[in-house]
Order: C-alpha cells, then sequence, then structure tokens
C-alpha cells in the first residue's frame, strides 16, 4: 500500500487565490435525477472551507464517458442546480467551457470567496490522454492546485497528474481522509480477508484480481463479471453480458489464484430474464440450466447463501462492484441481501468492512446500510489500487518527494 508524504490545505495560504480544485462529482443520473449524491456531498467541505477562507475556487471535474466531444447530455451545467443549495450562501457560477476564452472571463467576474464551475474536462480528449498542453492551459487559470478526486487518482490525466506540474499541489481534505481512513484500516489489518469483485466487465479487473488473489484468501467473483468466468468454464450463459474474449485470462487468473492459496468463488446459481428490464419476469436457474436466450442479471440464493457463510469465516471484507445489475429491480436484491449481511456482521464486530466503488455505494445508500460499514470510500478503481500496493499517479504528483511538484 503507498504511503507518502502529502502537503495539507491547511498549511496553504489560500486568502485571495485562485484555487483549482479537482473533484469527483460523477454521480449516477437517471432522467435527469441525480440518484446518488454521496461524491457530491463527500468534496462539499473542501469547496466551503476554500471559499470561506478568500480563496476564488475553480472547480474542474468530469462527467461521464463523452469520448472528447461536447454532448449537453454529459454536461456538468446539469448539477448546478444541487450544488448551489449545498453550497449556499456561497454562489456558484458556471463557465460552458473548460479551457479557453469563456472560462477565463467566467474566473474574471467570480468574486474571491466564490465558486466558478467548469465544464466537463472530458469533452476534451486530451484530458484521458494526459496531454501536457491541456494540463498547462488549465493551470493558467490558477495559483494552486488541490486534488480532492482519490477515486480518480489511479489515472495518469491532465488534472490529476499534469497539473501539479505547473503549480504548486495539496491535498483536499476528502483524499486525506480516505487515505488516512484506509491506511488505518487496511494498512495492518489483520485476518481472513474476504473480496467481492462484482459490476460489468473483467477487461477492466484483471490486473486487480491477480493482485487481490495474493491478499485474499476468498475472493467472490459477482456481476457481469462473473459471466465471463462462467463462460471461460464453459457454461451456457446465454445472451448475457460477456467478455468472451477474455476467456484465456480468466483461466489465467484462476490458476494463479489457486497458486497464491486463495480460492475463487463463483455462483452457484441465477436469476435469469429474456429481457434487460425493470420487473421482467425471471426466475432462479441452475449453473447448468441457462437457456439461449436467457440473460443472467443477478446471483441466485443459494450464492446469496453461500457468500454469506463465507464471509461468517473471515474477519476482512473488500468489496467493490454491484453483484447483479442492481439498477433495474428485482435484479437488486443478491447486492442489497449481501449489503445487509456485511452490516450485521460489522455491527456485531465480527468483520470489519471496506466498500468502494460508485454503484456499491448507491446500493449501500438506497438500503440505509452507509453507517454500518466500518468504511465506504467514494473511490472503486482507485481504492482497489492502493490496496494492490500499485502506485496511484495523481497520489504521487501530491506528493512532497515528487521532484517535479512545484512549491
Ligand atoms: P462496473 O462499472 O464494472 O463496476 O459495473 C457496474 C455495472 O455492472 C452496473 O451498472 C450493473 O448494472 C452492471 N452489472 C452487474 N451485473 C450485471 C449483469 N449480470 N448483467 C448486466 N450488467 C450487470
Amino acid at each position: 500500500m503507498q504511503n507518502f508524504e502529502f502537503k495539507s490545505l491547511k498549511q496553504c495560504e489560500v486568502k485571495n487565490k485562485n484555487i483549482m480544485l479537482r473533484v469527483d462529482i460523477n454521480v449516477p443520473i437517471v432522467n435527469g435525477k441525480i440518484e446518488d449524491e454521496t461524491r457530491i456531498r463527500a468534496v462539499i467541505p473542501t469547496i466551503k472551507y476554500l471559499a470561506q477562507k478568500g480563496a476564488k475556487v475553480i472547480l474542474i471535474a468530469h462527467f461521464g464517458r463523452p469520448e472528447g466531444k461536447f454532448d449537453d447530455s454529459m454536461s456538468l451545467r446539469q448539477l448546478l442546480p444541487r450544488m448551489k443549495e449545498l453550497l449556499a450562501p456561497i454562489a456558484i457560477n458556471f463557465a460552458e467551457d473548460c479551457i479557453g476564452e469563456k472560462v477565463a472571463s467566467a474566473i474574471a467576474s467570480a468574486q474571491f470567496g466564490e465558486v466558478v464551475m467548469l465544464e466537463n474536462l472530458r469533452f476534451y480528449k486530451q484530458e484521458t490522454k494526459g496531454d501536457e498542453e491541456f494540463s498547462r492551459q488549465l493551470a493558467t487559470f490558477a495559483e494552486i492546485y488541490v486534488n480532492d478526486a482519490f477515486s480518480c487518482s489511479h489515472r495518469s490525466h491532465s488534472s490529476i497528474t499534469g497539473i501539479p506540474n505547473f503549480l504548486p499541489a495539496f491535498a483536499g481534505f476528502l483524499m486525506e481522509q480516505e487515505l488516512t481512513n484506509l491506511q488505518k484500516l487496511l494498512g495492518n489489518a489483520k485476518g481472513k480477508m474476504m473480496a467481492v469483485v462484482g459490476g460489468a466487465k473483467v477487461s477492466t479487473k484483471i490486473d486487480l484480481l491477480h493482485n487481490l488473489s495474493k491478499k485474499a484468501s476468498k475472493i467472490f467473483v459477482g456481476g457481469g463479471m462473473a459471466n465471463s468466468f462462467l463462460f471461460a468454464l464453459k457454461y451456457n450463459i446465454g445472451k448475457s453480458l460477456c467478455e468472451k474474449d477474455l476467456a484465456t485470462n480468466v483461466l489465467e487468473i484462476m490458476s494463479q489464484a489457486k497458486k497464491n492459496g486463495c480460492e475463487i468463488i463463483l455462483p452457484v446459481d441465477l436469476v435469469v430474464a429474456k429481457k434487460f428490464e425493470q420487473n421482467a419476469a425471471n426466475r432462479v436457474a441452475s449453473l447448468d440450466s441457462v437457456e439461449e436466450n436467457d440473460i443472467i442479471l443477478d446471483i441466485g440464493p443459494a450464492t446469496g447463501n453461500l457468500i454469506a457463510r463465507t464471509l461468517e469465516e473471515c474477519q476482512i471484507l473488500v468489496w467493490n462492484g454491484p453483484l447483479g445489475a442492481f439498477e433495474i429491480k428485482p435484479f437488486n436484491r443478491g447486492t442489497e441481501d449481501f449489503a445487509r449481511k456485511v452490516a450485521k456482521l460489522t455491527q456485531d464486530k465480527k468483520i470489519l468492512s471496506v466498500a468502494g466503488g460508485g454503484d456499491v455505494v448507491s446500493a449501500i445508500n438506497s438500503c440505509n446500510l452507509a453507517d454500518q460499514f466500518t468504511y465506504i470510500s467514494t473511490a472503486g478503481g482507485a481504492f482497489l489500487e492502493w490496496l494492490e500496493g500499485k502506485e496511484l499517479p495523481g497520489i504521487s504528483a501530491l506528493s512532497i518527494s515528487n521532484p517535479s511538484a512545484k512549491s
């Protein structure tokens, strides 16, 4: 796990300065409604602190995956009304772009003690490419950079690793809180670890699974990812989400885990439907009774029991990724039942539970269980990469020992 020394925001004189604050407010929005605002709420303390200390706060963030094109449906403007409510009485304005003239004039018209939110950074493909010139253009608007987006700090994007090459860089309060808590909880945790990894794709989690298998005694693979495992093991998965080309990687993960003494647990039954939609007719299927036109959308009850029992034998749980297509009912059941089990064991002081990732956090919130886990990280990928011991480039960029960090 990466240990590092960073410059805390409290050490920084911010009055009458333009501060560029990178946040992660990439919240789920369905039909124009914010489904879960955890990520927004989590960064409000840093924004308020800076504004109240007399800084002009320039908020930068991404939203969705617009692939380098302007797209109204992914404009950060849609978050403005809620940001206004949460920041009141601090004023917040919006700039229609994130670089160029419009931004310069929006920032010039704002007062110290106010906030200007810039448009989605990912409307420029340079952002995800870590383009140096794009970082430089962003940096021209500010005197100081603050990274409060722990959840994006595993990415070498312009707004994460690039700007610290041009400005003195500090960690925001959420960043500090995430790192301190994760280090405190998992850095020295003793006991058997169960990792539960779900979500859509194996491709984004191959390294994670390899590395987790060195730490955890058991890994349960659920969600759409499990389909790719079942396919690699020659089960029929019908029309389910699957990355068939990853069968070799999946088998490699399984054999590597075995060598590491880590048991990979897969679903033993499934909930399948013919349609991917709310309240679609569904049934519980055994692994060998999935039909050609079935879609696997959740784990079945026997699997739920299996993972609950497995968890009872462990002392530490690390959870990332939903166990089914939890946004559409009733396929939220596997994920939510498991969340309830985790909450109960945590409250009974049987386990230490750490969950991370937007989807799992939404699922936990929708059952009102957030305060019954030991710790919930706003981060998904970054949280798991930190756990693996990988160096997170965004954190290294803030580190005092980083030779390129400006001070
Ligand atoms: P990720 O971003 O990889 O963590 O994936 C999260 C997404 O995986 C959520 O939107 C879930 O709806 C989706 N998901 C989980 N299980 C399934 C499944 N069996 N079929 C389709 N989508 C799924």
